[in-house]
C-alpha cells in the first residue's frame, strides 16, 4: 500500500451552516475508497486519508462537485461560520466566504481558528475561537484569545470594533503575520496573545 496523508475537506460556507449535499458525500467515498479513514473534527472540517500521489488529483475532483479542500495540521483552519440564519445578507454571508478565502491554509506556528457570527448572538462561538468576527449591523468587531481546551480555558477578548468590510481581512491578516513572526516555536495562538498583551497588538492593528 502507497503511503498516506490527509486532507481537509469541507463544504462552501451558505446559509444552513455546513451542509454536504449527497452527491458531496458520495463523491468522496468513491475517490478515496472504502477503506480511507474520515474524520469530523470539532473544527467543521472532515480529515480524509488519501494516497500522496493522488492527493491533487482527488482535491481537483472533490472541488468539482463544490467541496473545499485544504491542508491539514498547522495552518489557519477554514474559518468556522455561523449558519446565517438571519439571511445571508443581513449576516455577511459574501464577507464570510472572502474572509475564508484569505485566510484558509495559511501555514502558522500552531494549528489557528478562525471564527464568524453574522450577530451578536454569535452561535458559532467565536469567542471561543482563536480569532472571533462578529457581524454588529453593518461592521464588525474582532476577538482573540480564545481557548476552549484544556484546563485553562480563556474567553476571547475584544481587540477592535467598528471595523468596515473592507478592513477586516487587511487586519486578520496583519495580525496572522504578527503571529508568524513573533510566535516562540510552536506557540498556541491563546498563549501568545498573552505574553504579547492586546495594546501591542491593538498598536499593529491601528
Ligand atoms: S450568529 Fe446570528 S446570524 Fe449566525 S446563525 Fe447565530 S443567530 Fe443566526
Amino acid at each position: 500500500m502507497g503511503e498516506k496523508t490527509k486532507i481537509a475537506v469541507n463544504p462552501a460556507i451558505q446559509v444552513g451552516g455546513s451542509l454536504f449535499s449527497l452527491e458531496q458525500l458520495a463523491k468522496i467515498s468513491t475517490v478515496v475508497g472504502s477503506d480511507a479513514k474520515i474524520e469530523m473534527t470539532t473544527f467543521k472540517q472532515l480529515y480524509v486519508e488519501v494516497p500522496i500521489d493522488r492527493r491533487d488529483a482527488i482535491k481537483k475532483e472533490l472541488e468539482l462537485t463544490g467541496l473545499e479542500v485544504y491542508a491539514t495540521g498547522f495552518v489557519t483552519k477554514s474559518l468556522i461560520a455561523c449558519n446565517f440564519c438571519k439571511g445571508a445578507e443581513e449576516a455577511g454571508l459574501d464577507t464570510a466566504r472572502i474572509l475564508n478565502q484569505a485566510i484558509a491554509g495559511i501555514e502558522t506556528p500552531a494549528p489557528l481558528k478562525i471564527g464568524y457570527a453574522g450577530c451578536a448572538l454569535g452561535t458559532s462561538e467565536p469567542l471561543l475561537k482563536d480569532i472571533g468576527v462578529v457581524k454588529m449591523r453593518n461592521t464588525f468587531d474582532i476577538y482573540v484569545g480564545g481557548e476552549p481546551k484544556g484546563l485553562k480555558t480563556s474567553i476571547a477578548k475584544l481587540l477592535l470594533s467598528g471595523l468596515t468590510e473592507e478592513q477586516l481581512v487587511p487586519v486578520i491578516i496583519t495580525i496572522i503575520d504578527f503571529y508568524k513572526e513573533y510566535a516562540k516555536g510552536k506557540e498556541k495562538f491563546s498563549k501568545f496573545i498573552n505574553r504579547m498583551t492586546l495594546d501591542q497588538l491593538k498598536h499593529i492593528t491601528g
